[in-house]
């Protein structure tokens, strides 16, 4: 009865013990494998991924590598050698604006997604790849012209109103400035304990986005203020879009510069954060911060 005892102690010890005992590799197995995508982008993507990098690291959730293409000025020869394995990953975030890929990684990006690879979109990599047909249905709306596709604007209820191509403007964005950020799902786990509305740090307002404009979710919107050179509509700002198995996250925020507000905004940030967990997992257990962004104030991590 005593060898029992002790034993039963030594089993509850142990299992109390065990995430500590845990072999290096298995714990890193038991990360969020992601991958992010850079090489070519209008905005400052060497400031930009370790940025999102070094946060990523930071929830203790994730294991992330970083695929580079080659510049825009590399002999084309440079492609041929230029194969990520998608496979590998359950997320994969792309901070990409630049050159078509090669036929081949399309094709073996589109087939993750396809068999549930999860993606999510940050600011300009909506820009990249029209007329790339898959890639515009995972977007469900990118920075396209007003010819392109559907535009859709969130009525006040939330609702998604649809207009058809060439009514209303095309992609753009006014001045660079604080707007708010106001919550339209308060139920998904992206936006769970988020305020209602939070006012986001200095970045371009995206408006007037084209595309097919199929299942869309709508997650956050925010108010494109005429007085800033914007549309005088509520422009959907996060969204996320079934593609096959795998899920599809757009956040439009985070311009970077100069200034990196728009990244290191504490919402922004958080929200990239949270989707790609939520990609990878179909759950959210990254907590609000604090402190966290209201309706007056801004809260950026690092200027
Ligand atoms: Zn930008």
């Amino acid at each position: 009865m005593k060898i029992q005892r002790r034993a039963l102690l030594c089993f509850t010890l142990s299992m109390l013990c065990y995430p500590s005992l845990l072999p290096a590799q298995q714990v890193k197995d038991s990360k969020i494998r992601l991958l992010i995508l850079d090489g070519q982008n209008n905005h400052d993507w060497k400031r930009m991924t370790p940025w999102h990098k070094a946060q990523l690291e930071g929830t203790g959730l994730f294991t992330v590598d970083v695929s580079t293409t080659p510049a825009k000025t590399d002999p084309p020869a440079n492609w041929e050698t230029w194969r990520p394995d998608f496979s590998k990953y359950q997320v994969v975030l792309s901070n990409y604006n630049g050159q078509p890929w090669p036929f081949a990684v399309q094709k073996s990006f589109t087939d993750y997604v396809t068999n549930g690879g999860g993606v999510v979109i940050i600011h300009a990599a909506n820009n990249a790849f029209p007329g790339w047909k898959e890639y515009d249905q995972m977007l469900g709306l990118g920075w396209r012209g007003p010819d392109y596709g559907i535009r859709v604007t969130v009525a006040e209820d939330g609702t998604l109103v649809r207009h058809a191509a060439n009514d209303g403007p095309g992609a753009g964005h006014g001045a660079q400035w604080e707007f708010a950020v106001m919550s339209r799902d308060a139920t998904h786990p992206i936006m769970q304990s988020l305020p209602k509305v939070w006012k986001h740090g200095q970045d371009e307002l995206y408006h007037g986005q084209r595309g097919p404009a199929e299942n869309i979710h709508l997650l956050a919107s925010a108010f494109s203020d005429k007085e800033k050179g914007g549309t005088g509509d509520h422009e959907p700002m996060v969204w996320w879009v079934p593609f096959g198995k795998g899920k599809v996250v757009s956040n439009l925020m985070g311009h970077v510069g100069p200034k990196t507000a728009a990244i290191t905004c504490a919402g922004s940030n958080l929200i990239t954060l949270r989707a790609c967990q939520w990609v990878a997992t179909g759950t959210v257990t990254i907590p609000v911060p604090t402190p966290f962004p209201t309706a007056d104030q801004t809260v950026i991590l690092e200027k």
